[in-house]
């Protein structure tokens, strides 16, 4: 869009994520117009993809989406974007507990009672999930008693050996990139609920979250997006200043921009909506609640090679293990390229004291967690590089916002209910998928409708 200084439009939004894209295109779809405001020089927000050597994108961002994330599957096909399916041949890597590295056939022989524990687990939560309401978790049964203790606090007392509640911090942190025991136990149910069951969450093969990649990268997603409401999107705009009356809103941006409409709808996470400021102010409840709603610390680390050297040894490039910086890892390779792609993943607590290391000295670390599992060829990546987010001024973490004891059941009704003609979206107040990408698309169709509704009715 042309340089302006002021800029009408029904519906100004702030954020050009996936979320506020989405939302863009949907008023457009009802007749409306749109304009969005995005602070970086790009669009996509989570979702980067960085090609590091010709015809190797690795994703520093969202990577996949599984078989129940329909609204990507239908966005991917209409965009004209190819999926392919996540390698999955070969054996898991594990070093957990002092087991020292074993094969998956051997770690499952050694601790078959351990894992039959974790299963028993893992369906009692599916089974106290599907009593948490995903649009108001707050009216469950037992909210107050779920939201009063932690997750890590809830496993703890499960009695589970020490194989078996490792295994479900390392799944559990995965997924929130904090550690159990700074998350509302009903917060997890709430996110269990939001995707189905645990073993669609936790699981990387049939019906898991990570079965199904983007074929030139998930970039293709917001970057064709985009291109589809391109004269609607301003980039290098931070918007600073929300001014609202009964029927009308003035957003103000650093530089100058003043964009101006009948709606706002703010698309990026909870934390960073605190940070803009609003005229008049919002009610106390809902700035409590955005003092209270945290993003999560990951950081993915790739390491690229001349060949994907660990399929030839029968491993599929995952470990899971309690040692070193990453407790998980990925084959990342791209399908019809030769080289070798492993992604690393430091989320929680590694991603808190690894992150802050010189990026040599957690290469170096990174590396010999690699070489341990996979053998000395591990040792000579052609190419490395990792990505932070806590340091990124637009993004301040991820994978999104979790919800701590009594946050749910004393502010959560303030997440995403509007405020006169303010509405609120991104991922972290979806109701389906939430923290994923296709909750990114959920909260940004139903932010759009909300304000299609108030605005043509
Ligand atoms: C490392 C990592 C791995 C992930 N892996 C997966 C995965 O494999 N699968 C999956 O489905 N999801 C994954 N996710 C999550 C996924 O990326 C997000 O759920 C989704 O992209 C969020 O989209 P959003 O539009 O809600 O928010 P965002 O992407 O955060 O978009 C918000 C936008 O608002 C902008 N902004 C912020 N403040 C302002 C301001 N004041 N003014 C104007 N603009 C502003 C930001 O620059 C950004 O562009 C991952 C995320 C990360 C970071």
């Amino acid at each position: 869009m042309p340089k302006q200084t002021q800029i009408d439009a029904d519906v100004v939004i702030v954020g050009a994520g996936l979320s506020g894209m989405i939302a863009a295109r949907t008023v457009l779809a009802a007749g409306l117009t749109p304009v969005v405001l995005e602070a970086d020089e790009r669009v996509g927000g989570r979702i980067l993809t960085e090609e590091v050597i010709p015809g190797v994108p690795v994703e520093l961002g969202a990577q996949w989406i599984g078989d129940t994330h329909e609204r990507m599957f239908r966005l991917a096909a209409e965009l004209g974007v190819e999926t392919y399916p996540q390698f999955d041949d070969g054996e898991t890597s594990y070093d957990l507990v002092g087991s020292g590295v074993l094969r998956e056939s051997e770690f499952h022989a050694r601790f078959a009672e351990e894992l039959a524990e974790l299963e028993r687990v893992l369906r009692r939560l599916d089974e106290l999930a599907t009593e948490v309401p995903v649009d108001a978790p707050w009216s469950a049964p037992e909210a107050a008693q779920w939201d009063s203790i932690t997750a890590g606090a809830w496993y703890d007392a499960q009695g589970l050996s020490q194989v078996a509640r490792t295994l479900l911090e390392i799944c559990t942190v995965g997924i929130l990139a904090v550690p159990t025991a700074e998350v509302s136990f009903l917060h997890l149910l709430f996110t269990i609920q939001t995707c189905g069951v645990t073993s669609e969450l936790f699981a990387e093969s049939e019906g898991g979250a990570q079965t199904t990649r983007f074929v030139g990268g998930t970039v293709e997603i917001p970057r064709r997006l985009a291109a589809l409401i391109a004269d609607r999107i301003m980039l290098k705009v931070p918007v600073q200043l929300i001014e609202h009356s009964a029927d009308s809103v003035t957003v103000h941006c650093r530089g100058g921009l003043i964009a101006r409409g009948r709606r706002v709808i703010v698309a990026i996470s909870p934390t960073l909506a605190g940070r803009i400021m609003y005229d008049p102010p919002l009610p106390g409840m809902r700035d409590q609640l955005t003092q209270r709603v945290p993003n999560g610390s990951a950081m993915k680390a790739f390491f690229v090679y001349d060949e994907p050297f660990w399929r030839t040894d029968g491993f599929n490039g995952q470990l899971i293990s309690d040692v070193g910086p990453a407790r998980m890892s990925n084959d990342t390779c791209i399908p019809g390229d030769n080289h070798g792609v492993i992604l690393m993943f430091l989320e929680g607590e590694q991603a808190r004291s690894f992150g802050r290391l010189p990026e040599e000295d957690r290469r170096a670390a990174l590396t010999a967690e690699l070489v341990r599992h996979y053998g000395g060829k591990a040792a000579h990546p052609e190419f490395y590089v990792d990505g932070e987010w806590s340091d990124r001024q637009w993004t301040r973490g991820c994978y999104n916002a979790n919800l701590g004891p009594h946050v749910w059941t004393a502010y959560g009704p303030a997440l995403s209910a509007p405020i006169g003609v303010i509405h609120w979206a991104s991922t972290d107040t979806a109701t389906y998928w939430s923290a994923y990408m296709e909750g990114a698309v959920d909260a940004g169709e139903r932010a759009a409708r909300e304000v299609v509704v108030a605005l043509t009715d």
